[in-house]
This record gives C-alpha cells, sequence and structure tokens, in this order.
C-alpha cells in the first residue's frame, strides 16, 4: 500500500464528463489498496477567463484582489471531483490552499510555499478520506489568500508529496510522458522512461512545457519521485528521478530542447578595456533584463566586439539601452536580431563522454546550417542558429544522437 499524490492538470478537468473520468481513475486506485491525496487545477480556460475579467476593470489589478478571484477556478473543480467521488461510495473531502493551511510569503501572484501543515490531510487519509486540495493557491501569515503562479499546481503536488512523505507524485495531463524532443517537431520522437530531475530542469527552462520548473526543482531538492503520465490512456509515463546509476544504459543525450523566444544584440567596436563587460551589462541588468549566453571577440585593432541574448520580449528595451551605451563608450555600431533560434542537447551521459559538443557541430554541418553562438554546461550544449533552420536542426540532432523510434509513427500515439 502506497500513497500517492495525483494532480490533473486543467485539460484533465476540463468538463464535467471528464472530472467523472478522474474520479473513476482516483477509485481504482484506491480499490487497489492505495491512500490518495489529489491536486487539481481549474478548468482549463478558467484562469484566463478570470485574468481577462479583471483586466476589463483595470490594466494592472490589484495583485490581493486578483489573488482573491482567480483562486476560485480550483475551489470549483476541488468540489466537483469530491462530489464525483462521493458519487462513487469513496468518502471524500475538499480543501481549498487556506484550509490545508498552505502557508505562503505574500508575494501576491507569485508567491512561495513555506510550509504545509500535514496534520489535517493525515486525519483524513487514517479515516479512509481521499482528499483533494486546490492546486496554485496558499494563505500568507495575516490569512490573505495567495497564488504560486501560472502553472502553479504542479508545485502545490509536489510540495504536498515531500510535506507527506508520499511514496510518488504523479502528475496527469495531456501528454503521456516526457520526449526527447517535441513530437509537432519530430514525428520520430520518443517518450522517455526516465529522466533526472537535472535533465528535466534544463528541458523544462529550454522551453518544454511539460512541467512549471518551479516543480521540477522542488522535487528535486526534496526527493520527491516525480511522473509524468497521460489523465486518459494507460501507461508507464516518464519517471523523473535522482539516480543517474540507472540510465547509464540509456543514449548519451535524453532530449533536444529549443525555444524561439530569444534575440540577438551585438555591439561592435568597443574598445577593449578592462571593465567592457561590466559597463555594457550593468545597464541591462538595471533595466531588468535577463541575459541567456554571452561571447565576446577581440579584434586586431584593440576593440572587441560583444554578442549576447536576450528573451525577445525585452528585445527592445535592451536595444534602447544599448544604443546609449554604444554612444557613451565610442563604439563603432549596435546591431539587433529577432530571427534566431536556441537548440541544446541535454544529457547527463555528457559527464562521462567526450566529443558529443563536435559531434552536435557535425550534424549541424552536414545540414549547412551555421552556428552564430555556442554555450555549454555540464550536461547541456546550446547554440544559436537562424530560426528558419530551427526544425531542420532539431530533427537532425535527432537522428545524429540515435533518438529516432526504431519505427516512424510507433511510438509517438
Ligand atoms: N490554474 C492555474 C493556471 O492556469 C494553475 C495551474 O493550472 O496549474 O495557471
Ligand atoms: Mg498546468
Amino acid at each position: 500500500m502506497a500513497l500517492i499524490v495525483q494532480k490533473f492538470g486543467g485539460t484533465s478537468v476540463g468538463t464535467v464528463e471528464r472530472i467523472e473520468q478522474v474520479a473513476e481513475k482516483v477509485k481504482k486506485f484506491r480499490d487497489g489498496g492505495d491512500d490518495i491525496v489529489v491536486v487539481v487545477s481549474a478548468m482549463s480556460g478558467e484562469t484566463n477567463r478570470l485574468i481577462d475579467l479583471a483586466k476589463q476593470i483595470s490594466d494592472q489589478p490589484v495583485p490581493r484582489e486578483l489573488d482573491v478571484m482567480v483562486s476560485t477556478g480550483e475551489q470549483v473543480t476541488i468540489a466537483l471531483l469530491a462530489m464525483a467521488l462521493i458519487k462513487r461510495g469513496v468518502p471524500a473531502v475538499s480543501y481549498t490552499g487556506n484550509q490545508v493551511r498552505i502557508l505562503t510569503d505574500s508575494a501576491h501572484t507569485k508567491a512561495r510555499i513555506l510550509q504545509i501543515d500535514a496534520q489535517r490531510i493525515q486525519r483524513d487519509i487514517k479515516a479512509g478520506r481521499v482528499v483533494v486540495v486546490a492546486g496554485f493557491q496558499g494563505v500568507d501569515e495575516k490569512g490573505n489568500i495567495t497564488t504560486l503562479g501560472r502553472g502553479g499546481s504542479d508545485t502545490t503536488g509536489v510540495a504536498l508529496a515531500a510535506a507527506l512523505k508520499a511514496d510518488e507524485c504523479q502528475i496527469y495531463t495531456d501528454v503521456d510522458g516526457v520526449y526527447t524532443t517535441d513530437p509537432r517537431v519530430v514525428a520520430k520522437a520518443q517518450r522517455l522512461d526516465k529522466i533526472t530531475f537535472e535533465e528535466m530542469l534544463e528541458m523544462a527552462s529550454l522551453g518544454s512545457k511539460v512541467l512549471q520548473i518551479r516543480a521540477v526543482e522542488f522535487a528535486g531538492k526534496y526527493s520527491v519521485p516525480l511522473r509524468v503520465l497521460h489523465s486518459f490512456q494507460e501507461g508507464p509515463g516518464t519517471l523523473i528521478t535522482l539516480d543517474e546509476e540507472e540510465s547509464m544504459e540509456q543514449p548519451i543525450i535524453s532530449g533536444i530542447a529549443f525555444n524561439r523566444d530569444e534575440a540577438k544584440l551585438t555591439i561592435r567596436g568597443v574598445p577593449d578595456t578592462p571593465g567592457v563587460a561590466f559597463k555594457i551589462l550593468g545597464p541591462i541588468s538595471a533595466a531588468n533584463v535577463e541575459v541567456d549566453m554571452i561571447v565576446q571577440n577581440v579584434a586586431h585593432d584593440n576593440t572587441t566586439d560583444f554578442t549576447f541574448t536576450v528573451h525577445r520580449n525585452d528585445y527592445n528595451n535592451a536595444l534602447q539601452v544599448l544604443q546609449s551605451i554604444a554612444n557613451e563608450m565610442g563604439a563603432r555600431e549596435v546591431i539587433g536580431d529577432t530571427d534566431i533560434a536556441k537548440v541544446s542537447i541535454v544529457g547527463v551521459g555528457m559527464r562521462s563522454h567526450a566529443g558529443v559538443a563536435s559531434r552536435m557541430f557535425e550534424a549541424l554541418a552536414k545540414e549547412n546550417i551555421n552556428i552564430q553562438m555556442i554555450s555549454t554546461s555540464e550536461i547541456k550544449v546550446s547554440v544559436v542558429i537562424e530560426e528558419k533552420y530551427l526544425e531542420l536542426a532539431v530533427r537532425a540532432l535527432h537522428t545524429a544522437f540515435e533518438l529516432d523510434a526504431p519505427t516512424a509513427g510507433n511510438t509517438a500515439e
């Protein structure tokens, strides 16, 4: 008998029929002897609908009041699911974040969980009840309702699993696991049986949207075994684990992530003196712009070219700041480019294998794709390329690192 926390996302509880299906699923686990705590999101589209309502009153709704409102989405689904369980003869009880006492800080719309009172839930479990908890919300010390940021129900699920020392946290969603890359780009993408927290974190930060990044961080920190599964299809899903040993048999690269949301800025002909990087990037960070990749190159005439990437939303802002820096420093020119994309290969296997980066560059060279920037970490190599070659690059790398499914269309179902 195990204690399992099961989190169901918005599409899994998007209609009353689906909520009934979720209830069937929960009942099956419970009939099998497991203790179950369920965390649910709002019905799909509901959180957006609520935010739109608020925006009709004000462009910048008061965060405290926004939280009071958007937290209602989850309050509806917990009650509906509890009703559906009780109708099936499964004793169940629903709680809001406040009722559990999921204590957070007071950073409305992006609060962090500080502490979870597990006692009440434990009493219910002992009494044989399935406990249904509202995701995405908590309460601060003063009793104000808070929310955890978009996609925050994943974090609620993981945090509850940690607090209850659950055997597993299962994230049910509309895909049947984590894939080697986006199956919409590569038809031969495969579901991974296992991936490490570290790799998952890289994949999530690089644009794979299966799990909220914070939830993965939390799960890694507290060693909560995490599994991503399809809500309505049977299957083992993907286990996210600490264990690198067991993935030794797997390919060197676990996945290929990509990101279209970046833009590139270059300041050329800057006098090459100590403090240049700081003079350029200081004002950029003061303007609240996050910098991703950085490349600096020294020319023969003792000037330097300095290139970096930012989120595309920050591009205009960064360009303005850079132009005024260029004037001050007497730089030759400022160039910007938004038609770029970042492609990354991710895998803990890189630690023990040489030549991974050059294999990547070879695959891109074969397709005549020009690499504009490169950055590496212990378990990742990223390149910036022209956006129009993105899909070609991802497919070429997927093949080069032997990630293609044996027969096309076999696994992507
Ligand atoms: N309902 C919230 C959102 O849409 C939280 C979640 O679904 O995880 O962001
Ligand atoms: Mg979600």
